[in-house]
């Protein structure tokens, strides 16, 4: 997770437009991704505690979510899985865990959150040094000969979690916990009473009523072009994912390696530019969107209603894109220059 392109439309959020309400606009750098927040509290006051509250909830949050920060409940986690001991994690991690592994098995092993090891020896794992070279195919096959899946995970009901069978695993959450965050945010807005707001992390989003009383609009990034392919409409509560090869990536003789790994081969997925989901929860679009990537042209459909998600949208290698009859019935062609669009995507 690193920085990726600020997408929300910052200015036009903080007016407020024909007698509506305004929105509190803040970014917090989370993650290595800015987390954009457009809130309208009911007071100046209420906004300050919310914006705080958030910012308290993110520092926690990128220690205890990532897998390669050096003293979080992950971290703690898979250091006491590599020496084969059972650990006993928080509530909150454990569900999270316990959510990763179901869809994890509804995906066919397109979501993978074991793919620690893999990401360590591509070079994604970290938020400051980038990669530049793949790495030796020999560690890739070693990698495939072993069992290191989320299903070998025993999570009992205390929260302890311990290697039930296969071999020891490094989980990275990185394919789930914008998705986390992005409802958490949600949840303490929603707890302090706010009607309508934005949260956007990267791209990534989920809205809580509406923008001036009209549904909040999206765009959905072009991956190869500036522009968008289509605008959405959004309704209370729904969650916008994109996973692309856009995101973090090099070239190498030739071929784009990005940050999203097919765990059946062990290489940067080839055949899919980008996927889009819009779901009612920020947690399934997030898993959708990696696992959706993943899939690939054959099963990237009936992936997404395993994972129970009927609005995808998928660009394929060559920039063709497909989408389900309930996403086209949603997206809206062309754009108006004046409106105001929050492009999902980075
Ligand atoms: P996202 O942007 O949500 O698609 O998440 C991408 C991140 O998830 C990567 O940076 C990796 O940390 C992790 N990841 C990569 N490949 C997979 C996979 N097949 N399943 C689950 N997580 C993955
Ligand atoms: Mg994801």
């Amino acid at each position: 997770m690193r920085a990726r392109a600020v997408a929300l439309l910052t200015g036009a959020l903080l007016a407020a437009c024909g007698g509506g309400e305004t929105f509190r606009a803040e970014r917090l750098l989370a993650m290595g991704t800015w987390v954009e927040l457009a809130i309208a509290a009911p007071d100046d006051a209420t906004g300050a505690r919310l914006v705080a509250e958030i910012e308290t909830f993110l520092r926690g949050f990128e220690r205890d979510y990532y897998a390669w920060s050096p003293d979080g409940e992950l971290a703690r986690l898979n250091r006491g899985l590599a020496r084969g001991e059972s650990v006993r994690v928080d509530p909150a991690l454990a569900a999270l865990l316990r959510a990763a592994q179901r869809y994890g098995a509804a995906s066919g092993g397109a979501f993978e959150p074991a793919v620690g090891e893999l990401v360590e020896l591509w070079g994604f794992h970290s938020t400051e040094a980038a990669p530049t070279r793949p790495p030796d195919p020999a560690s890739i096959e070693a990698w495939l000969r072993r069992d290191a899946r989320i299903r070998n995970l025993a999570i009992d009901e205390s929260g302890s979690v311990s290697l039930a069978r296969g071999e020891p695993m490094k989980l990275d959450l990185g394919g789930i916990a914008e998705g986390e965050v992005v409802n958490r945010i949600i949840d303490i807005l929603r707890a302090a009473g706010v009607e309508n707001a934005l949260v956007n992390a990267g791209g990534d989003l989920r809205v809580l009523g509406t923008r001036d009383g009209r549904p909040w609009r999206i765009g959905i990034q072009a991956p190869r072009a500036r522009g968008v392919l289509g605008i959405v409409e959004l309704a209370s509560g729904e969650a916008a994912f994109t996973s692309g090869d856009y995101q973090r990536f090099y070239e190498f003789e030739g071929r784009r390696l990005h940050h999203i790994i097919d765990p059946s081969t062990g290489y940067p997925v080839t055949h899919t530019q980008a996927i889009t989901v819009i779901a009612a929860d920020g947690v399934q679009a997030d898993v959708a969107a990696t696992a959706l990537l993943v899939a690939g042209p054959e099963r990237w459909e009936a992936v997404a209603q395993a994972l129970g998600v009927d609005k995808a949208l998928r660009v394929d290698a060559s920039g063709r894109v497909e989408l389900t009859a309930p996403m086209r019935d949603r997206l809206q062609a062309g754009i108006d220059a004046s409106s105001d669009i929050i492009v999902v995507g980075p």
